[in-house]
């Protein structure tokens, strides 16, 4: 890996962040608070929340096996992915590289930030091949983009060609986890400390069932998260998030009953959609949804949103023609859909 400073755009390396009332003084002794321009009335949103989310932080930490420092949340893992471009990447100059077809905010963010991205196809069982990833890379790609498992194919991506790929690049090597959960495959966050240019990205958007609250988590190493909490909103997660995320962690064992459940729903909904007539392949899945190739995606999509059901079409993403990306529900949802599909004819 090339020295972190030679990564990192050379405004954000000398940037000197905004200190906050909050930041200069954070012990918890004091009892009047005149500092921050607050009202006093109105607890307890009347207080601006803690600018780097420590209580929340001490309850991920021992969850995912990684220190607090190497935890950076944010306003959704979307904020991450921006995040990253804004402090590594130098708009119209650097680039950074991705697998094809994948997530598609990754690419958002890139044209936002003016950085050229660059698209390497997977292969056809969706898997990559790391040599060709850094054959597409040069001295000014800054980032690699993974997602495993993928968004919007289901698979885990292979890893010992991750393993390879953080090996041999000179850059950053980010992974999307967001889907982390429902898979077999193991975290790379176990590699966390091993590997200083990894960057691994998770949410409380889908196991946790918190898309709501908005809360995204990049973990990486103390001086990676130390550029992003340079350069982020001084208070990005709201109180009420920090609040109800708090929450969540104090039952984090319940969260594996949901995740057990729409697991065994999988199987049984992959199980019977693929004796549909309508169906023409199902793609292997680790991911709390599944792509499918079917007879006529348009018309398909069309019908099941005249019946009420909203699956996602992916008809016009590379290598994904007539697919659908559906979604695992409750068990009497992925009935309904299942109903839907026996009475569908062409
Ligand atoms: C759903 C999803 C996310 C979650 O984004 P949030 O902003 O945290 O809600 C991140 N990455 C991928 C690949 C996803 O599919």
């Amino acid at each position: 890996m090339k020295p972190l400073k030679e990564l990192t755009r050379p405004n954000i390396w000398t940037l000197k962040p905004y200190s906050s009332a909050r930041d200069e003084y954070n012990g918890a002794e004091a009892s009047v608070f005149l500092d921050a321009n607050e009202n006093p009335y109105n607890t307890p949103n009347n207080r601006y929340p803690d600018p780097l989310q420590r209580d929340l932080k001490a309850l991920i930490a021992p969850v995912k096996k990684v220190n607090p420092e190497q935890i950076f949340l944010g306003n959704g893992s979307d904020e991450a992915i921006d995040l990253a471009y804004r402090a590594f990447c130098r708009p119209g100059i650097d680039n950074v590289v991705a697998i094809d077809p994948t997530y598609g905010m990754y690419q958002v963010c890139a044209d936002v930030n003016d950085v050229e991205y660059r698209k390497v196809l997977l292969d056809n069982d969706f898997q990559f091949q790391a040599d060709k990833l850094l054959a597409a890379a040069d001295d000014n790609t800054k980032l690699i983009f993974l997602c495993s498992p993928n968004n919007p194919t289901g698979n885990n991506l292979c890893r010992s060609e991750i393993i390879k790929l953080i090996e041999k690049f000179q850059g950053l090597v980010i992974v999307d986890e967001a889907y982390a959960d429902f898979s077999s495959q193991a975290s790379l966050l176990a590699d966390l400390d091993n590997y200083p240019n990894l960057i691994v990205f998770q949410t409380f958007s889908k196991a946790w069932g918190c898309a709501a609250i908005r809360l995204g988590m990049a973990f990486a190493s103390p001086e990676i998260i130390g550029i992003f909490n340079k350069i982020k909103y001084p208070y990005n997660v709201n109180r009420l998030t920090q609040q109800e995320a708090i929450r969540m962690m104090r039952k984090h064992y319940e969260i594996q009953r949901w995740i057990d459940s729409l697991l065994e729903e999988r199987s049984r909904l992959i199980k019977e959609f693929a004796k549909l007539p309508c169906c023409r392949h199902i793609y292997p899945t680790d991911a709390n949804f599944f792509l499918t190739k079917v007879t006529d995606a348009k018309h398909i999509y069309d019908y099941l949103v005249s019946k009420g059901i909203i699956v996602r079409n992916r008809s016009n993403i590379t290598l994904c023609k007539d697919c659908l990306r559906i979604t695992i529900g409750t068990r009497p949802e992925n009935d309904m859909l299942l109903e839907a599909l026996k009475q569908y004819s062409e």
